[in-house]
């Protein structure tokens, strides 16, 4: 099997997952595989049909909540994907590009039209994956096109319009399997200034309500469509500060969940169940995971 990955992209064996989600959690891959190119891609997939592997792709783990024990099967990351090539108002970015990187990237060439997105930590891929949003803009507010590999090896480059999408899906979340290789942004002319003066507000912003000092993942829930926020609802529960074992509800913002030290995986899950149960229990809402468990 290892030769055969090695075919398929730079191979490493046995490697320590914490430093490849924002989480910090201390677990391990048997395999991560970085693809090279489109062809490598290719070849992997015909493995994965071939041997019936397990595989899935890590983007920058920002959104993840990894199991504790080792994965059995291969991860991959698509860090080697990382060009940017601008046409005219388009920008086109491969999947491991840092949208934080590339909300700035464009303002170099005159654009605007990612400012909203500047203090996501994720990746080009798991942006689209998931439509990120932000101050009420979303991915696929700006995205034009899309080049994937299909799980039978097939090379698309799907137009966004034939894409469906929502408050943090899209069709390659509600139908996973395909690999996102790029992101075509449709962008405008921009001011550079004034975007670089948004993109400071909007940090110092997050800075104050966020607790970017320590690991996590992001909000934990969706709002619901209730009139309270759902940091609203666990801070109401006198949530914040709750802790099992190093996985704690932040005191700065109680819709996250940071990590003290030594949390584990599943710290983190019985923290997030604990959280949902009490806000089903007292209030009657259902609230919905925003992050995903990457189970195995
Ligand atoms: C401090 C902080 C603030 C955040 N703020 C926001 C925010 O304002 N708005 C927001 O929407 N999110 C926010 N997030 C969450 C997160 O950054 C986003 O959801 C981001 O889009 C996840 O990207 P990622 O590359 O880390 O994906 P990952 O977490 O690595 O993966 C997420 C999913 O995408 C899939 N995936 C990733 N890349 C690919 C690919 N190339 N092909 C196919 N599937 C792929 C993975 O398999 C996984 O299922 C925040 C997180 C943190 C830590």
């Amino acid at each position: 099997m290892k030769q055969e990955l090695e075919k398929c992209g730079i191979l490493e064996e046995n490697v320590s997952l914490k430093k490849l989600n924002t989480y910090r959690i201390d677990t391990k891959t048997k395999y991560l595989l970085h693809p090279r190119t489109v062809e490598e891609v290719q070849r992997f997939f015909r493995l994965v049909q071939e041997k019936n592997l397990s595989y899935f792709v890590l983007g920058n783990g920002s959104n993840v909540v990894l199991s504790d024990t080792t994965y059995p099967g291969v991860i991959v990351k698509l860090d080697q994907f990382k060009s940017i090539t601008y046409h005219d108002e388009q920008v086109v970015a491969g999947a491991g590009v840092m949208i934080n990187f590339l909300s700035r990237d464009i303002l170099a060439h005159g654009l605007s039209g990612l400012e909203w997105a500047s203090g996501i930590p994720g990746t080009v891929g798991g942006c689209v994956f998931g439509n990120a949003e932000a101050y009420k803009v979303s991915t696929f507010d700006v995205l034009k096109e899309v080049m994937v590999v299909t799980p039978d090896s097939e090379i698309l480059s799907i137009s966004s319009d034939d894409l469906e999408y929502g408050y943090r899906t899209s069709s390659f979340k509600t139908h996973p399997g395909c690999i996102i290789l790029s992101a075509t942004f449709q962008l405008k002319k921009g001011n550079k200034e004034e975007s670089f003066q948004l993109i400071k507000e909007r940090f110092l912003r997050r800075a104050s309500s966020q607790p970017l000092d320590y690991p996590s993942a992001g909000s934990v829930f969706r709002n619901p469509s209730s009139s309270l926020a759902s940091w609203q609802l666990i801070s109401e529960l006198q949530l914040k500060g709750k802790r099992i074992n190093d996985a704690m509800v932040s005191v700065k913002h109680a819709n996250f969940i940071i990590n003290l030290g030594n949390a584990t995986g599943k710290d983190i899950r019985s923290l997030i169940q604990l959280i949902h149960d009490e806000v089903e229990r007292v209030y009657h809402i259902d609230l919905i995971l925003e992050q995903e468990f990457k189970d195995w």
